[in-house]
Formats: C-alpha cells, sequence, structure tokens
C-alpha cells in the first residue's frame, strides 16, 4: 500500500481483516494530506446513479465502522444541495431508489445558515457529518504496525512481484496499490500508469455559528449562481461552521505558490460568508489546506498495469469504507474495479 490516507489506511484493514499480509507506507502523519482535517460531508446525492448506489453501499459500511469502533462516524444532520443541479441531482437520486425531497428557499425541511439562496433545494436525509477524527483513530489502531513512516521512491516489477524502493532500502511484494493522493501521479508515471498530475491550491475556512441557528444544521452544497460562488459547508468542531469553495483557477493556481491561493481563499470566503450567511460570524477561526486535482469532480478511477493498482479521485472519505472493501478485493484477486461517475 503506498499512501496512508484514508484510502490507503481502509484498504490496510480491509486486508488485514481478510487475513491478508499487509505494508502501508506513509511518510507524514497518517491521514495528514488530503485526509486531513477533523469533518467532511456525507451524502447520498449525486449527479450520477451509479455514485449514488455507492455512496449507500459505503453508508452501510460506516455503519458497521460505527459498531466496531464504538462511536458514530457520521452525524445523521442531512445534507442539502441547492442551485440550478439539484434537479438533475434529484433525478439521479430516483433513478438509484434513495430517499429524497425536492423543495423550495423557505421550506420548514430545510436548517441551513441562511433563508434566501438560488433554489431548488434537495434535501438528502441520509447525508451529514464525517468525523473523520474518529475515523483517523479507528484506522490506525487497525492498521497496527503494518503501518511504515516511509516514503516509498520508486516501483518497479519484476519477475518475483512488486519491487518497492523505499530510500535505502527494497523489499519486494506480490502487489502494489498506489494510492498517493498528490503523490500518485508521480509514482504510477514510473511503471507505466497515466493518472491526473496537475494540481491546485485549495483553502476550507471555518467560522463561529451564531446563537439561534437552526439546529442541527445540515450540511449543505450550493451550486454557483448569478455571481454567487459554488460551496461546500458544514460543522466543523463544536460551534463552527465550515465553508469551501471553487473561487477560481487564477486565484489558487498551483503556480502561483500556496501562501497566495491561502490569502486569496480567506478573503473570498469570509466576504461570501458575510453577504450570504446570516447565522455565521465573518471572522475566520480555522483553516484546512490541501493539494487537488482541479479537473475532477466526484468519480473513482481504478487504473491497473500487471502486478501494480493505481486508485484516484475526489472526495473519496465519503466511499472510504467502500474503497477499502474493492481494494481489498482487487488486491486478493488482481482484479479492476470499475471506475464510477462521469467517464
Ligand atoms: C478541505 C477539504 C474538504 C473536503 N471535503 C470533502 C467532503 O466533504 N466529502 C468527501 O467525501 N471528501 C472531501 N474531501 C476529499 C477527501 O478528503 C479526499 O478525497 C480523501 O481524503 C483522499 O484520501 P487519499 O487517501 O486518496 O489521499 P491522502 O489523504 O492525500 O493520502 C495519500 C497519502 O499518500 C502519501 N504519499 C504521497 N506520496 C507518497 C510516496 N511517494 N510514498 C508513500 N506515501 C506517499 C501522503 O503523505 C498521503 O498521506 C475534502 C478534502 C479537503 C482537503
Amino acid at each position: 500500500m503506498i499512501g496512508g490516507g484514508v484510502v490507503g489506511l481502509s484498504a490496510t484493514v480491509a486486508l488485514l481483516r481478510r487475513g491478508i499480509d499487509v505494508r502501508c507506507y506513509e511518510p507524514g502523519i497518517p491521514m495528514g494530506e488530503r485526509s486531513v482535517g477533523d469533518t467532511r460531508i456525507f451524502r447520498l446525492a449525486h449527479a450520477y446513479p451509479d455514485m449514488v448506489e455507492l455512496a449507500a453501499r459505503a453508508r452501510t459500511l460506516f455503519s458497521e465502522w460505527s459498531e466496531l469502533a464504538g462511536a458514530a462516524l457520521v452525524d445523521e444532520t442531512g445534507t442539502v444541495v441547492s442551485g440550478a443541479g439539484a434537479r438533475e441531482w434529484a433525478a439521479a437520486m430516483a433513478a438509484a431508489g434513495a430517499a429524497h425531497e425536492l423543495v423550495e428557499p423557505g421550506s420548514s425541511l430545510l436548517r441551513l445558515p441562511a433563508t434566501t439562496f438560488a433554489g431548488p433545494a434537495l434535501v438528502d436525509p441520509a447525508g451529514g457529518v464525517i468525523r473523520v477524527d474518529r475515523i483517523r483513530s479507528f484506522l490506525v489502531a487497525g492498521a497496527g504496525n503494518r503501518l511504515r513512516q516511509a516514503r516509498v521512491d520508486a516501483l518497479e516489477e519484476t519477475i518475483a512481484g512488486v519491487r518497492v524502493v523505499s530510500g535505502p532500502d527494497a523489499d519486494t511484494f506480490d502487489t502494489a496499490l498506489i494510492c498517493a493522493g498528490a503523490g500518485t501521479s508521480a509514482l504510477a508515471a514510473g511503471v507505466g500508469i497515466d493518472t491526473p498530475s496537475a494540481l491546485e491550491h485549495h483553502l476550507r475556512v471555518s467560522f463561529p455559528i451564531r446563537p439561534g441557528a437552526p439546529e442541527p444544521l445540515q450540511c449543505w452544497i450550493t451550486g454557483e449562481s448569478a455571481g454567487v460562488l459554488g460551496t461546500y459547508q458544514h460543522r466543523a468542531a463544536e460551534g463552527s461552521w465550515a465553508v469551501g469553495g471553487e473561487i477560481g483557477a487564477a486565484l489558487v493556481g498551483w503556480e502561483g505558490g500556496r501562501q497566495a491561493a491561502e490569502r486569496a481563499s480567506l478573503e473570498v470566503l469570509t466576504a461570501y460568508v458575510a453577504e450570504h450567511l446570516p447565522f455565521v460570524e465573518p471572522r475566520p477561526v480555522a483553516t484546512v489546506y490541501c493539494a487537488h486535482h482541479p479537473d475532477l469532480g466526484d468519480g473513482l478511477r481504478f487504473v491497473r498495469r500487471g502486478r501494480i493498482l493505481a486508485m484516484y479521485g475526489e472526495n473519496l472519505m465519503k466511499f472510504a469504507p467502500l474503497l477499502g472493501e474493492t481494494l481489498a478485493v482487487a488486491c486478493a484477486d488482481g482484479s479492476t474495479p470499475g471506475n464510477a461517475g462521469p467517464s
């Protein structure tokens, strides 16, 4: 396993549960890159019926994880998707047989930090806040001493298996899975697997929730409309509201540097909160940064070359337990899981 983010750790734990030995290489803090932070949004709502179905399977598996962890890993607040795309997403949910409601702003089914916004609004009652803090503890404990603090420099397929080179050491395994997040494309390219390499800076910012806000607030994804930012929002640490958005490639382009992108994101998101969220104070209290792929939305991608499998995508946290199971099967039997989402 190359990468100890949520994908690599989920697959490691799923393999160990099948009695298959595994080593997970992670040079930094486990789940400290794209899986960093304490919360994410869970939703069944997607633009594609196959993604809705996969999210429903992931939700069932999150419940199994919660049992094993002895704590709820998804807080069931519900998720709302609003704006022009909401009808299309509602159609995908209907096609997948998932419970949902399509309502207008002002509906009694909504508990959001704003009452006026571009509708319609799709209510996904199975959505909620993913407790990444608890998942991290659960997976790190599950991986135990199979987690090795080391960077992988190169992979090489030989007759004996896959040679994994890490500094002065090299070990050979039956199979290897590259799930190294922003590090995937460089490693995969070395073994002839093509994956997206472009990166963009991304910052999510948390602000205090004002007294009197509806309880419990639903997670919220707003479409871009009439010059208003497309965002994702949810309750983060107690009393704070996390907001992230697509603020424009010119402001967060890789070449512009992390500092400039963080400054611009803080400014744009704070202005958005001041103008559009009456129940949130426009005073940043925390941030979560990552380097992400700019051109990938929802979708799961798997590429195999011989004994080496690479997995990539965006918004993968909500699929973590399903990815763990799927990748464990693929590692064990040499299969390649089918892609999901936009082709
Ligand atoms: C601010 C923010 C908000 C998000 N919101 C949501 C959301 O609401 N819902 C949702 O489902 N998802 C969300 N996501 C996305 C989700 O968190 C990520 O898709 C997911 O965590 C990615 O996990 P990963 O294991 O693929 O990558 P990572 O967590 O980045 O793990 C990859 C690991 O590989 C390691 N690595 C890199 N190179 C090497 C190497 N050469 N050798 C060994 N190891 C290496 C890295 O150190 C890293 O720890 C969000 C992400 C961010 C940052």
